[in-house]
């Protein structure tokens, strides 16, 4: 297939699945996948809002490049009572760093907006082995019996994530209609360029005269939160060093993190000080390797 083809089936597939008595909710990070479905959807027609969450570690300039987006609107997380959860404030909370076993602050910060609408998201299989094992044209997720029982009910053609998600690979009548009566009890996403490789991705934006965001042209693979442990240890260490601030704020966050510990009487590991889980978090500490699996065990069941 030409990549002309996948952005006439991309469209195609936007149209089949919009909502009908609102806007799609548009997933807009600030990365190359995002302005894709950015132009993709202005393309199809269809109706849409552009949602950026504030993670509170995106890169200062990503963040500008998101501002420049035209239209775009930049949501915040909130706990119960009002506050603003951050990354800051969650490390104290959870008692532990973000790390690869128990990536919190994804859920918290990331994947929140968009409930109960039908969100455009610019996930591509190509990226990893999750992607392609958890995701598809259409993914949904929460009642899985329900939603499972009303598909059989309809006749629809589905496969099952590992996750207990529901995947439709077909953007014919019967799944747009299946999807209109799901969405608003579940999590439901769109994904048009799920089977686009990265060039692709580049091809289709220097077509319609897209740089995407300054960072890939300072030699950035990936756009995403400074510090986030999903990038292994080398790259957070670039990172943070990179962005001296909010290192200063992450090391901010493990003192009071540790005073919390020690309020509550839970135990500190071998870390004397903020620095010292610093040193853990970002791989300089060999020995807290070890200390990290016992922490890491312990937590994820408190998360
Ligand atoms: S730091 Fe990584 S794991 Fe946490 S919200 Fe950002 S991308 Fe997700």
């Amino acid at each position: 297939m030409t990549l002309g083809d996948k952005e006439k089936v991309a469209i195609q597939r936007l149209k089949a699945f919009e909502p009908q008595t609102e806007p799609y909710f548009l997933c807009y990070s600030g990365g190359k996948d995002s302005d894709a479905i950015r132009i993709l959807a202005e393309l199809a027609g269809v109706k849409f809002e552009i949602h950026h969450n504030l993670t509170t570690v995106d890169a200062p300039e990503t963040i500008k490049y998101v501002k420049s987006v035209p239209g775009v609107v930049i949501d915040k997380a909130h706990y119960e009572d009002g506050t603003q959860k951050t990354m800051w404030n969650l490390i104290v909370k959870k008692g532990l760093p973000p790390i690869k076993k128990a990536r919190y602050c994804c859920s918290e910060l990331k994947e929140n907006g968009g409930k109960w609408r039908i969100k455009i998201t610019g996930v591509r299989a190509q990226e990893s082995i999750n992607r392609r094992q958890n995701s598809g044209l259409v993914k949904i997720i929460g009642k899985p019996k329900t939603t499972k029982k009303n598909a059989e009910k309809m006749g629809i053609q589905y496969d099952e994530t590992p996750q207990g998600g529901l995947v439709l690979n077909f953007d014919n009548s019967e799944s747009r209609r299946f999807v209109e009566q799901c969405y608003r009890t579940t999590s439901t996403m769109v994904n048009p360029i799920i089977d686009w490789s990265e060039d692709e991705v580049w091809e289709f934006l220097k077509h319609y005269g897209c740089e995407g965001n300054p960072l890939y042209k300072c030699g950035e693979k990936r756009i995403g939160c400074i510090g986030c442990p999903m990038q292994g240890y080398k790259k957070m260490q670039e990172e943070l060093n990179k962005y001296p601030k909010y290192k200063q704020a992450y090391i901010h966050a493990f003192g009071k993190m540790l005073e919390k510990r020690e309020e509550k009487g839970k135990p500190t590991y071998n870390w004397k000080n903020a620095k010292d889980v610093y040193n853990w978090w970002v791989g300089l500490d060999k020995r807290g390797d070890r200390s990290c699996q016992k922490v890491t065990r312990k937590h994820r069941k408190n998360l």
